[in-house]
């Protein structure tokens, strides 16, 4: 699981990575407005940490600026307890909770697995890529509007593909987003289910979806 912290007081910053990764999270700190929107942009999360008083583009602009951009990761505002009524009035922006500093690390935690876990339950509107839909609340998924049948891992590594279209997604990258954790010696394991994916995605269709890169991992794109 991978979070970005978009915080500016750096010793605040370093504790939260800290406590965090000691949670067994991988951490990535933004230390202003801008370059938080540019990480949250160029690389994918599952749930951004972002503290409203920001130098550059406060958490608010900015959270309204990934919206925009159609990002849909769970996005967890730190706020003083003076600013809760921008919160409140930022809702719209499209941040999913907010916490007042002081916070104990604690509720920290417990806030930021309840929006992963509600993330990936439960991300509403229905993915489309090709001709494959994915129905995140039901939990359906067709091609060509014929339902195929898959297992639960299937259907998350399935989704993990769909909401990183034309990326090309490591191994690593896999493992840690559908399984929690890292392989390391039998990443194997990650073809394997590739392959069962494929089957079922795949096989028997003449446009292919799920693409090899050598070397590197997997692609979902149109062509080849
Ligand atoms: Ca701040």
């Amino acid at each position: 699981m991978r979070i970005l912290v978009v915080e500016d007081e750096k010793k605040v910053a370093g504790f939260i990575k800290r406590g965090l990764e000691e949670e067994g999270f991988n951490v990535d700190v933004a230390y202003d407005g801008e370059e938080g929107v540019s990480m949250a942009i160029n690389s994918t999360y599952d749930l951004i940490l972002m503290d409203v008083m920001l130098p550059k583009k406060d958490g608010i602009s900015a959270v309204r600026e990934l919206r925009e951009q159609q990002l849909s990761t769970p996005v967890l505002c730190l706020t003083a307890k003076d600013g809760v009524q921008d919160i409140v009035n930022g809702l719209d922006s499209g941040s999913d909770d907010y916490l007042t500093k002081p916070f104990a690390f604690a509720e920290l935690v417990a806030r930021i697995k309840a929006l992963i876990r509600r993330g990936s339950q439960d991300r509403g509107a229905e993915l489309h890529f090709a001709d494959l839909r994915l129905d995140p609340v039901g939990h359906k998924v067709w091609r060509s509007n014929k339902e195929i049948d898959l297992t639960a891992k299937e259907y998350a590594l399935l989704e993990y593909f769909m909401r990183n279209p034309n990326q090309v997604l490591t191994r690593t990258m896999i493992a840690e987003h559908v399984w929690d954790y890292t392989f390391d010696s039998f990443t194997n394991i990650i073809d394997v289910y590739v392959n069962y994916l494929r089957k079922k995605i795949d096989r028997n269709f003449d446009r292919k979806l799920l693409h090899t890169v050598r070397g590197v991992g997997y692609v979902m794109k149109e062509s080849d």
